[in-house]
């Protein structure tokens, strides 16, 4: 036998089993964006890096051992989008989307990072972004936190909210330099990325996921401290929005985030219930990207959600997979019935549009009665000689008790009609 293609490491095919909740966690999402006026956008999967280096920044994780990134045959390097918000500000100036003019966009889809698999962590996963541009206003800060928050409610999941304010850049310039002081009198218990970033992006050390660095961080100055008058202003009247509809939150200063372009509000919902993996959802104001990209000044503000971790979340709190059965499993017996039967299931579904009918594979009776039960239908339809010589039909119920019962072709669209919704 020819040897399995394995499939690439921490890349997961999702399987049928595991798409009532990934269809669930998206209507959800669909449904709830669009009521709060935000409109869907796409943009490819391939960008050129410099748009990642540029606006992540290139002494990040992402940047520095995350990305897929490679030649393609023109030599032009090209980058798997690693998160969507560069892409979506990209999308936007290269499409003009933003001359005097405020969007409020979403996208859902895979992203690609270069890490190491393990429990809500792969190589390809995805998210679903929400962003704001061109809103310099706390209340749209508010807005977006509590999307996520409805969302959360929506999905029957519980986390905790944490945000801080990471100021202005200008307002960083000062903390930075306390932050070089504090880490560089250290500078020997800082591991190699910390003693990279030290000089060019002290925050970064903030960030660092190495346990041993969690003491030296704990004892760090505070951005708190550092922080400009507006830039407190906004987050006090963020905090005051949030509290005004009861969100609940917990500030956290040594909060920063993994990318370079956050501004003021930063934030992220936290679940205990995941193990080492406990950030599901993360965004913030980003005042600078747009310009540093080319675009005008434009201040933004925006989120992303790992869907993998959101599922992973909704099964501990109790989902099962969600999935149901179809309506109608079809069980006919002989080539006269089968072909009778290709072209009733056409007429039931042209006249019950949502109904679900399942072809089952031929058979005696009995074996395909089996697989109708297993299939987790509603209904057995059957056809066999009897069925076609009174040339009508039987329904069997498969979830309840009742007698099989024979009926015309207008009698089972009037009952399925009714058990379904819609009839035409
Ligand atoms: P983490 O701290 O767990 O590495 P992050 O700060 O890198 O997360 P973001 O870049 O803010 O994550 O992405 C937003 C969300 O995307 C995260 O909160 C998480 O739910 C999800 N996410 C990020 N990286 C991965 C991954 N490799 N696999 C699965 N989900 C991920
Ligand atoms: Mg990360």
């Amino acid at each position: 036998m020819a040897e399995l293609i394995q499939p690439v490491r921490g890349m997961n095919d999702i399987l049928p089993d595991e798409e009532a909740l990934w269809a669930l966690v998206e209507s959800a999402v669909a449904e709830l964006f669009e009521r709060y006026g935000y409109r869907r956008i796409r943009t490819p999967v391939l960008e050129k890096t410099e748009l990642f280096r540029r606006s992540i920044g290139e002494l990040t994780d992402i940047v520095e051992k995350e990305m897929y990134t490679f030649q393609d045959r023109n030599g032009d390097s090209l980058t798997m989008r690693p998160e969507a918000t560069a892409s979506i500000v990209r999308a936007c100036l290269s499409n003009g989307l933003l001359h005097n003019q405020q969007r409020k966009l979403w996208c859902s889809g895979p992203m690609f990072r270069h890490e190491k698999p393990q429990r809500g962590r792969y190589r390809q996963f995805h998210q679903i972004n929400i962003e704001a541009l061109g809103h310099a206003e706390p209340e749209v800060d508010a807005e977006l936190i509590v999307i996520s928050a409805r969302l959360w409610e929506k999905l029957g999941v519980r986390m905790v909210l944490e945000m801080n304010s990471l100021g202005t850049p200008e307002s960083r310039t000062n903390y930075k330099r306390a932050l070089v002081d504090y880490f560089g009198k250290r500078r020997s218990d800082l591991d190699a990325d910390s003693i990279r970033r030290l000089e060019r992006n002290p925050m970064r050390i903030l960030d660092s996921k190495n346990p041993a660095m969690r003491e030296l961080v704990a004892e760090a100055p505070v951005l708190a401290d550092y922080l400009d008058s507006e830039s407190r202003d906004h987050f006090e009247c963020v905090k005051t929005l949030l509290s005004d509809v009861d969100v609940g939150f917990t500030v956290n200063p040594r909060l920063v985030r993994g990318l370079d372009y956050y501004t003021r509000t930063v934030f992220e919902w936290i679940s205990d219930a995941l193990g080492a993996q406990s950030a599901v959802c993360s965004g913030g104001r980003y005042d600078g990207l747009v310009s540093q990209l080319g675009g005008n000044e434009t201040p933004c503000v925006g989120w992303a959600l790992g869907v993998e971790r959101v599922i992973d979340l909704m099964r501990v709190s109790g989902w099962d997979g969600g999935d149901t059965g179809p309506d109608v499993y079809v069980v006919a017996v002989g080539s006269e019935a089968r072909r009778k039967c290709f072209s009733t299931a056409e007429r039931l579904r042209a006249r019950v549009p949502d109904l679900t009918l399942v072809m089952g594979r031929p058979g005696g009776f009995k074996a395909q009665l089996r697989r109708a039960d297993k299939s987790g239908a509603r209904y057995a339809l059957i056809v066999g000689d009897d069925e076609l010589a009174a040339g009508k039909l039987s329904v069997k119920p498969l979830r309840e008790d009742g007698a099989q019962q024979l009926v015309d072709f207008d009698e089972l669209v009037t009952r399925l009609g009714r058990e379904v919704g819609t009839t035409q």
